[in-house]
């Protein structure tokens, strides 16, 4: 599959040039899947930039954002998504919608999607950034490879 600009835009927002997109078409299709069986299950969300170059890394890294240098945002296989909140239609970034999340993460788990969001007893799991404190990231969703 090839993705077209305009569904690239579509789907990433203006911030991702189709450049970035068309070197992993494949990853494209499959965010676009996942995003389909969220509206098919009530869930929308908005989706976050999902290329990051060893600059943005570092600055995510630097903003406690990140734990690591060696992110699948740094090869187009992880992207992060943040369920719109019904209530308030507005996407939540701070994880208040702990249910939206959970629900969120199942689908793309079956759908063979890695997340750290929960543990397994279903409460959030923290992770731990470079300046030693605590964060979560329930958006992040990534592939193997
Ligand atoms: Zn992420």
């Amino acid at each position: 599959m090839v993705l077209s600009a305009a569904l690239a835009r579509a789907l990433f927002g203006e911030a991702n040039d189709s450049a970035k997109v068309e070197a992993s078409p494949d990853f494209a299709a499959r965010v676009l899947q996942l995003v389909r069986a969220l509206e098919a299950a009530g869930i929308k969300v908005r989706i976050g930039p999902f290329v990051r170059t060893p600059a943005e890394q570092q600055t995510a890294i630097d903003k406690g954002r990140s734990g690591t240098e060696r992110s699948k945002h740094l090869t187009a296989r992880a992207i992060d998504l943040y369920p719109v909140d019904p209530t308030t239609g507005q996407p939540d970034y701070a994880g208040k919608r702990l249910d939206l999340y959970r629900r969120m993460v199942d689908i793309a788990k079956g759908q063979g999607w890695k997340s750290f969001a929960f543990k397994t007893d279903g409460s959030p799991r923290y992770l731990t950034n470079k300046q030693g404190g605590r964060f979560w990231d329930g958006g992040h969703l990534e592939l193997g490879q």
